[in-house]
This record gives C-alpha cells, structure tokens and sequence, in this order.
C-alpha cells in the first residue's frame, strides 16, 4: 500500500518504520508536528527525522508548523491534569487531520502514525482519532499498537546516536515532564531513606556485634599476655633458685 506514515520525532519512527516496510508498504514519513515547542526544538526533531530517513531511503514531507493551530485545538486545555487526555486527543487530531488531508492530495492509500509507540500517550485517542481523519478521504488507517517496541526503539536510538528529547511535544509537556522526573527523583530519595530507616537496627545490632567481638579479643589477648607474663618470671626465678 502507498503508506503516509504520520511521525513525531526520529526515535519513535524507528521500529514502526522498520515494521511497515518488512509488511510490504510503500513509505513516505509526514513530519507534521505543530505541537512542539519551542521552535528550535521543532528543528532539532525533524534534522533528526530526516538524518534518519536518508540512511533509510526515505522521503520525508515536512507540513506548515503553526503553534497558533495548536494553541487554538489543544492548548486551550491548558495545564489541568484531568484535560490533559482531551489536550492530546486535540493534539492528535489536529495532526493526523492534516496528515490525511496531504495523503489524500497526494494520492496515498492509507495513514499510519508513530504516535503509538510511546507507552506516555493514549493509545485508544490514537485509534479513534486516525480512524476519524481518515474517513472523510476513504484513507485506510493503518494502526498497529508499536508499544512493545518502545524498548528496542529506545536501544536503537541510543546505539545511533540520536538526539532524544526528554518532554513529548507541547510547552505544557516540557513543564509536565520536569515534574514528573522532580516527582520520580522525590519518591527514589524517599524509598531510599525509609530503606536505610528499616535497615537502622539491623545495621545497628551488627556493629554492636562486632564491638563485642572486638572487646572480647582484646580481653583474651590482655589475658594471654599476662599468663606469658607470669610463666616468664616463674621460669627466671626456678633458673634463679637453681643456681643458687
Ligand atoms: S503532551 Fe504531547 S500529545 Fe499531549 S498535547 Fe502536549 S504535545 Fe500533544
């Protein structure tokens, strides 16, 4: 099938690249991704999408990046954790919309995203929202659960070397992941110190332990040394008396 495969960034297009070539389609990668901020950092993923794709022999096609479009779909959510699901369905709506709208143009067959290898989205909005941008256009979507594979994605990214943003996308993410990592880094440090508190009168009785030991020995040396002692000074005076 000719293939639009809608990707985010050039790590999470690795193994669904790698997955719908080995199906047999014919691909081109759709870097449409408004989303990310701020804009150096846009240019930052995509010069690694398309390093990426040329090692591979891929096109890539770059759609408009207008953080307004964003704002006004997605970023009218704003921070609230419990909007943060109807933010990203927006997010992936507005990108997958525009993904079909250039597929369709251009004559592809079907639509595929590498949204859904990363295990930090919502992989049913995903579906839904592929599903709904390709039906005005007749698009197959071509949707595969890639999250088993964010392992290898993550291995292989790593051994190529390529840049790996820490926040998904948005400005709201980049905010959200820093505290998430604070968070993770306050739970590690607080399971560390309660750790250390539970292991307090183990490690306690231990030396306590080993103190005895010690004092113990050093008794039993003192004690030696004075019965050497003594046999030293009864042996001098039996020598004494003998050649008295
Ligand atoms: S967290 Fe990611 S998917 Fe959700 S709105 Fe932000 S960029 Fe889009």
């Amino acid at each position: 099938m000719k293939l639009l495969l809608h990707a985010c960034c050039g790590p999470c297009s690795l193994e669904p690249l790698r997955l719908l070539l080995e199906a047999g389609h014919d691909i081109t990668i759709a870097y449409m991704n408004s989303n990310i901020h701020p804009a150096a950092e846009y240019d930052r993923r995509l010069q690694t999408m398309l390093e990426f794709a040329e090692s591979q022999g891929i096109a890539v096609v770059e759609g408009p990046y207008e953080p307004q479009a964003w704002a006004n779909a997605a970023g009218v959510y704003g921070t609230d954790p419990d909007a943060r699901p109807d933010r990203c369905r927006a997010c992936y709506r507005l990108r997958l919309e525009e993904a079909a709208r250039y597929a369709a143009e251009h004559g592809f067959e079907g639509l595929a995203t590498t949204l859904s290898v990363s295990p930090y989205q919502y992989i049913d909005e995903i579906g839904e929202e592929l599903a709904v941008a390709c039906a005005p256009y007749a698009l197959e979507p071509v949707f595969q659960d890639f999250r088993e594979q964010y392992p290898e994605a993550t291995r292989r990214s790593k051994a190529l070397g390529m840049y790996r943003q820490n926040y998904c996308g948005c400005a709201f993410s980049k905010v959200e992941a820093a505290e998430e990592r604070e968070q993770r880094k306050a739970e590690r440090a607080a399971a560390k110190a309660a750790k250390e508190a539970a292991e307090a009168p183990r490690r306690a009785a231990e030396e306590a332990e080993r103190a005895r030991n010690r004092a113990e020995k050093q008794a039993y040396n003192e004690k030696r040394q004075r019965q050497r002692a003594l046999l030293k000074k009864m042996k001098e005076e039996a020598k004494r008396q003998a050649a008295e």
